[in-house]
């Protein structure tokens, strides 16, 4: 499929809504009391910390809500105002938070199904909205919803459309494209619907594995097996690595996806020469500033003496876990729950890092101590503020 001429003429159909319904300010009233708080106001406005009886709480400086998922939440309100009586639908979560979904549920803004591993869109009817989430679609589901006769209201964050031009790009030049991400994320997914040859990587090592069968060579059926669930149909690694380009989940670590970056081409740079570098490698800096601003706020904060962290953000949600990756990178005690009620006096319910949840009781040492506070890009204010009540209310009475 000329996947970059259907996206073309799918934003001229007048069934195409990107840019909101005009509404703004209205909603904007109605987020504002439903997401926002004012204690978190009040610790930003004290440089970010607040003081209460023996408990500390540091926030870090950038964190919550960012600028791509406010405008989905806002896009979607918008949607069921100027849609009082249609049928909607989400392709998926709107953002990784729960109490959002929630909401939005409450809204009778219904969640497409997924069966057997794939999405049911046998309920949805000519003439329905569908809302496409903050992270995207794939091009194949936004055929199959326009070829139905729906409404899409497409609240893709315009850094996700970013990445997809970078692989179009790639796809034009005929380089394949080495996305740095998790082949089962839905952002990845639909960035690689729009790529042509793909391969994904999650992380440095898989990177360096590739990099070296590109220097050395090496067992194809191996390397097949390796990333069985993360190339491009009829994928051959030792004909679709002469040419490459980097792209990435926008929600991944910086760090790495440089490290990445940096790896490919020094290593095409080997192989090629230098003269010769832009023929087999490209890359773009494609890597979203609020991931960036988040994870630079934490790496601040974690060089202070904090005696633990409490990371917020949907279970899910790949830039909140990045965020706890780094707390317990620098051996800190550290909790990732995705909302308040994941404390009360039995402890503290959290998700470890390989997906399992964990109670811990007694997590919160005795005496005078400092807690170190973020939330990921798509978890509002107020879920922050409902923890930190918690913490202030656990810590007066033990
Ligand atoms: S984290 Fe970045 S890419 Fe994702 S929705 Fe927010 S602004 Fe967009």
């Amino acid at each position: 499929m000329d996947t970059k001429a259907f996206k073309k003429s799918l934003q001229h159909s007048e069934n195409y809504h990107r840019k909101g319904f005009g509404k703004a300010a209205e909603v904007a009233t109605l987020l504002k009391t439903e997401y926002q708080s004012n204690l978190v106001q009040l610790i930003r406005d004290n440089n970010y910390t607040l003081t209460r009886g023996d408990v500390t709480i540091r926030l870090a400086e950038s964190f919550g809500f960012c600028w791509g998922v406010e405008r989905a939440v806002a896009m979607a309100y918008e949607t069921r105002q100027h849609f009082p009586t249609e049928r909607i639908w989400i392709t998926n979560e709107i953002i990784h938070n729960p109490s959002v979904n929630q909401r939005l549920r409450e809204m009778q803004v219904q969640f497409i199904e997924v069966t057997n591993g794939n999405k049911d869109f046998s309920v949805v009817n000519s003439g329905d909205v569908v809302i496409l989430p903050a992270f995207g679609a794939s091009v194949q589901e936004m055929q199959l919803l326009n070829d139905l006769g729906c409404k899409i209201v497409d609240t893709t964050c315009p850094w996700v459309s970013k990445v997809w031009n970078t692989v179009e790009k790639h796809k034009k030049g005929d380089y394949t494209s080495i996305i740095h991400g998790k082949y089962n994320h839905e952002e990845t997914i639909a960035t690689s619907s729009f790529a042509g040859k793909y391969l994904i990587v999650l992380n440095l090592e898989q990177a360096e594995y590739v990099a070296n069968y590109i220097l050395n060579g090496g067992d194809a059926g191996e390397f097949m097996t390796k990333f069985s669930r993360a190339h491009s149909e009829g994928f051959n690694p030792d004909e679709d690595l002469k040419q490459i380009g980097i792209a990435n989940q926008t929600t991944m670590l910086k760090s790495e996806t440089e490290l990445i970056g940096k790896l490919f081409e020094r290593t095409m740079m080997r192989k090629y020469s230098p003269s010769q570098l832009t023929e087999h490698f490209q890359t773009f800096n494609t890597i979203c500033d609020a991931t960036q601003e988040r994870q630079d706020a934490m790496f601040q904060l974690v060089e202070e003496k904090l005696d633990l962290m409490v990371v917020i953000g949907g279970f899910n949600s790949s830039n909140t876990t990045h965020l706890q990756e780094i707390a317990i990178e620098r051996g800190i005690a550290s909790y990732h729950i995705d909302c308040a009620e994941r404390i009360d006096t039995n402890g503290i319910e959290h998700r470890l890092l390989d997906g399992n949840l964990q109670l811990t009781p007694h997590w919160l040492p005795k005496g005078a101590i400092t807690i170190g506070v973020t939330s990921g890009a798509s978890t509002p204010d107020i879920v922050v503020a409902d923890t930190v009540e918690k913490i202030f209310a656990l810590k007066a009475n033990n």
